[in-house]
């Protein structure tokens, strides 16, 4: 990357979920005029239904030896943590070489090591955003547990765990006891937990990035409700974003648009392989103070999160691409485990089903386009948008100001593939 001396830049964003709108804030701290685009802002995407964790804790991904060697019990029970939609296998297929080719035990040592160096400045980097929105009340520190029904469930997870500790991720393995007297109401039918004493979570993720919208806004950044149909090199340094029915220009775009990236990121020549995990969330309404924190369940893949206004139940992965309807019966198993977990719980008051942008390899894409350069990349971020959005803007604005990022990126480069 060139030192240039930085010179203030029209961006236009393409996408405003939390990896958009905290590009946009990173952007506008260094200078630059942002304009945003989303055909439905701040409504029902990934941004609003997930797990509300700030998971700085996780930089295990999806894809393992363990996951690998689960695989076909894993798709083809219906009560498991990943289903498959097998009427899109011929479209994934391509996905799903490169996921497990990533899965090689050096391969997941290296992408631990990648994604744990970005989690370590996550939190520096999300802080101030939250800060400058004054969203600090939507953030609470007291931790996130992870339990597993049987001891054996914790032997398998045991190279998760010493891959966090390599990458100096706090875990401590927690007995049954322990885990009682952090959390009385749930039902015992845990055997061994983690916990990661330093997590913080979201009390209502779309509050605070309306939040951080409105500090764009107010910092003269504009949100644009359209949706942007492709990118257009039309000077030396004047790129045309085509929107229904009009267009804009600025001199550099940021692809941020989620699991909608491929298409963007394509008509600008570069083909990445980014695909969707759909997740699905259930809201039990006045149900928060059942927890007192994040509770992961290992064997169904989803979190239990007390927020604001009730207690989420959010997970599940299902590869489906992205027209799949929400699946009842992923929904139902959500329902049917909350029940056995906290028995004293009335039916759930509202259902969520949404899209994490997922690369095979579970590392986001950071990065400058190979084809041209004032197009950057910033998608990909699979379970850990939230958590990784912050580091995310500061490191594409970074390169817009012409700087050295402050980490080796290399690892997040579109040029991977
Ligand atoms: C069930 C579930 C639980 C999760 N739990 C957590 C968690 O606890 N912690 C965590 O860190 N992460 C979690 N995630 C992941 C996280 O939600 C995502 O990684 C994150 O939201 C991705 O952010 P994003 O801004 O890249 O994309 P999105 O949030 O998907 O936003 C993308 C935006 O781009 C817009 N867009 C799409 N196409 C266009 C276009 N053509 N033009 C303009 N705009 C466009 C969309 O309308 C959308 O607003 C979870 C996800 C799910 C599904």
């Amino acid at each position: 990357m060139n030192e240039l001396p930085s010179k203030p830049q029209d961006v236009i964003i393409i996408g405003a979920g939390f990896v958009g709108i905290a590009t946009a804030m990173w952007l506008q701290k260094s200078g630059h005029k942002v304009t945003v685009v989303d055909p439905e802002p701040f409504a029902q995407g990934a941004y609003f239904g997930n797990a509300c964790t700030i998971a700085t804790y996780a930089n295990i991904p999806v894809g393992t030896p363990s996951t690998m060697k689960q695989l076909p019990q894993l798709l083809f029970n219906a009560n498991s943590p990943l289903s498959i939609n097998g009427t899109y296998l011929p479209w994934l297929l391509p996905w799903l070489l490169r996921f497990a080719w990533a899965s090689r035990p050096h391969k997941v040592a290296y992408i631990g090591s990648q994604l744990g160096m970005l989690l370590s400045q996550a939190h520096s980097a999300l802080v101030p955003l939250i800060e400058a929105a004054q969203g600090s009340d939507l953030v609470k520190k007291n931790g996130t547990l992870y339990l597993y029904a049987s001891e054996a469930g914790l032997v398998k997870a045991q190279p998760d765990i010493a891959l966090r500790r390599r990458n100096g991720i706090a875990v401590t393995e927690l007995t049954k006891s322990e885990i009682s007297d952090l959390e009385p109401h749930l039902n015992p039918i845990y055997e061994r937990g983690l916990w990661f004493e330093n997590a913080q979570h979201l009390l209502n993720p779309l509050d605070l990035l309306k939040r951080m919208g409105a500090s764009v806004v107010a910092n003269g950044g504009q949100i644009v409700t359209n949706k942007a149909m492709g990118i257009k090199r039309i000077s030396i340094d004047t790129l045309r974003v085509q929107l229904q029915d009009t267009s804009i220009q600025g001199q550099k775009v940021v692809v941020a648009a989620g699991a909608w990236s491929k298409g963007l990121a394509q008509q600008v020549g570069d083909t990445l392989p980014l695909d969707t995990e759909q997740g699905y969330h259930l809201m039990y309404k006045g149900a928060e103070q059942l927890l007192n924190r994040p509770v992961g369940w290992a064997d169904v893949g989803f979190y239990m999160t007390p927020m604001n206004e009730g207690l989420r139940a959010a997970g599940t992965v299902e590869l489906a691409g992205l027209n799949n309807a929400a699946n009842p019966k992923r929904l139902q198993l959500i329902a049917k485990t909350m029940k056995t977990l906290l028995p004293q719980l009335k039916s759930h008051d509202s259902e969520w089903t949404g899209f994490r942008p997922s690369m095979p390899d579970s590392m986001p894409v950071i990065s400058q386009s190979s084809k041209d350069t004032g197009v950057y990349y910033a998608f990909g971020h699979g379970h850990i948008g939230v958590t990784l959005s912050g580091i995310t803007g500061k490191l594409i604005s970074e390169m817009i100001d012409g700087k050295t990022p402050s980490m080796d990126i290399a690892a997040f480069s579109a040029q991977r593939f």
